[in-house]
């Protein structure tokens, strides 16, 4: 039997054409699905979709779009295993991480469905008498959205469900790598009877349907997340039209690990940083800056417990470390562990693609370790994407702290020590979004802002109530009564 087609869904309905295929990084044989190739054309109709469906949708009361969006997450949730192993086959990473993102995707809807009712403006005294003056939050428009294939349903919903809640029409464009996760919530969307035109999925090239979208006239707003080469080239397109942008980019994440850190924690959060998702995290650790005081022990420690990781198809029981997601990323990778070889000598552990009956059809690279690099070395610098973790050493903090902030990325950083006073000094120090302490660099939560700074990110933040921020306009009344 064939692989199910997948179409796209433009104002409500169901659009086929052309098809590329899904395939499991895996197991390259198994075509996870078909999904139709969009064209600059199909991303036009989608946008007059969402344009004609916007005042409705923008008018309906908060509370009652809540209530869609709350659906849209009980649908979810009752196909959660379903939903979970496709990500699985379509992107690589092992079922727990996936269901822990369809958890996540699930939770997010709910979040912000609860937002419905709560949407609210701000108030304050005014200096004049019998004047009542108050802000109202009203939706942006047309919103784009270009989407990454490594969190292919959490990225979707943490930029699809507060768009929808603050009243905005949404064209979603996903990662072609991995569009299958985000096509469930968009079939989620139309199951919950969300009406037509508010949502539409275009999938397809980048380069074909991504210029369509962000020139349409009626986009009134851009939320990109993907790597810098790319962010960079939709904000000058976008720049000129003078619509509201947001890009979440790459980075080059470091853990500081103190001398007096507990150990054994600091080995597990490193190596889980590094390598779980196969390190195709944003937020993965990808460089170790290490006190001098512990580097040998900590080095032989983290050596030997990447060893021990289990690498193989993310479907099977046991496993901890997924393919890479398709050839591309996987040679991007094994030369960047070439250069690592030219630069620091041999990895202590891994460094070659896997071979063997479980891996000959699919992308995977042993988990790999530098260590002896220094900050001017490739591998410290360069967004890596991959099972490939560099340990650097440091005299003493300070001399850490400097090397941590010495990129032009600034996403996620973290430090592993029991020092009140060291933690402090790196959380006012660090420059980076997203700081962790005695925790893996990656790992977030949809409560609170997420983000970069520097190089990595542009715009207002994604997640929480700062989402709203992006996704909303204040209208300011002044009232004399
Ligand atoms: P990518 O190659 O930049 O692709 C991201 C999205 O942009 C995809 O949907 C892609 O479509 C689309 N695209 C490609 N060319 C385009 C064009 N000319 N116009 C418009 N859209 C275009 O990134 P990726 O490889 O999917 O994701 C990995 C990167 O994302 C890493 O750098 C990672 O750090 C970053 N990331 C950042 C965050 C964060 O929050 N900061 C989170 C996750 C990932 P196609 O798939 O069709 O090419």
């Amino acid at each position: 039997m064939g692989a199910k087609l997948y179409p796209n869904y433009i104002d409500g309905a169901w659009a086929e054409g052309g098809t590329f295929e899904n395939r499991n990084p895996a197991n390259w044989d198994e075509v996870v699905a078909l999904h139709t190739a969009g064209a600059a054309s199909d991303m036009e109709r989608a946008v007059d979709a969402a344009s004609a469906a916007l005042p409705g949708w923008a008018a309906m009361a908060g509370p009652a779009r809540g209530a869609l969006l709350s659906k849209v997450a009980e649908i979810l949730d009752g196909r959660f295993e379903q939903v979970a192993a496709d990500m699985t086959r379509e992107e690589g990473k092992t079922l727990p991480e996936a269901k822990g993102e369809v958890r996540r995707s699930i939770n997010i809807f709910r979040y912000f469905a609860a937002e419905g009712s709560r949407l609210g403006g701000v108030i304050a005294p005014s200096e004049r008498d019998r004047v009542h003056m108050f802000s109202i939050r009203k939706p942006v428009g047309v919103v784009g959205m270009i989407t990454p294939w490594n969190f292919p349903i959490a990225i979707p919903a943490w930029k699809m469900a507060p768009a929808l809640i603050c009243g905005n029409a949404v064209v979603i464009k996903p990662a072609s790598a991995a569009p299958l996760s985000a096509w469930h919530i968009v079939e989620a969307c139309h199951e919950a009877g969300v009406p037509k035109g508010v949502v539409n999925f275009v999938a397809g090239a980048g380069s074909a349907v991504g210029n369509a979208l962000v020139d349409a006239p009626t986009v009134k707003a851009l939320s990109f997340t993907g790597s810098c080469a790319i962010g960079y080239k939709l904000h000058q397109r976008a720049s000129k039209r003078r619509i509201r942008i947001q890009l979440e980019m790459g980075g080059k994440n470091p853990t500081i690990v103190l001398g007096d850190a507990d150990f054994g924690a600091a080995v597990e959060n490193v190596v889980n940083a590094a390598f779980f998702s196969t390190g195709q995290k944003c937020t993965a650790t990808s460089k170790a800056i290490v006190e001098e005081s512990i580097y040998d022990k900590f080095v032989e420690a983290v050596v030997e417990r990447t060893k021990r990781l289990k690498v193989g198809d993310g479907m099977a029981p046991g496993i901890e470390v997924g393919p890479c997601v398709d050839e591309g990323q996987m040679n991007t990778v094994l030369g960047y562990i070439e250069q690592g070889r030219a630069e620091a000598g041999e990895p202590l552990c891994g460094g070659r693609r896997l071979t063997g009956e479980a891996y000959d059809k699919g992308w995977f690279v042993e988990p790999t370790v530098f260590a002896g690099v220094t900050q001017a070395m490739t591998i410290a610098r360069e967004e890596i994407f991959g099972p490939v973790l560099a340990i650097l050493k440091a005299s003493d903090f300070r001399h850490a702290l400097a090397m941590a902030n010495s990129s032009e990325f600034g996403l996620s950083a973290s430090i592993q020590t029991s020092s009140l006073s060291r933690t402090m000094e790196f959380i006012y120090g660090m420059e980076a979004g997203l700081l962790t302490v005695n925790l893996p660099s990656a790992g977030v939560e949809y409560q609170l802002p997420f983000g970069g700074t520097k190089d990595s990110s542009f715009g207002p933040k994604e997640q929480g109530q700062a989402a709203l921020e992006f996704y909303s306009d204040h209208k300011t009344v002044y009232l004399k009564y």
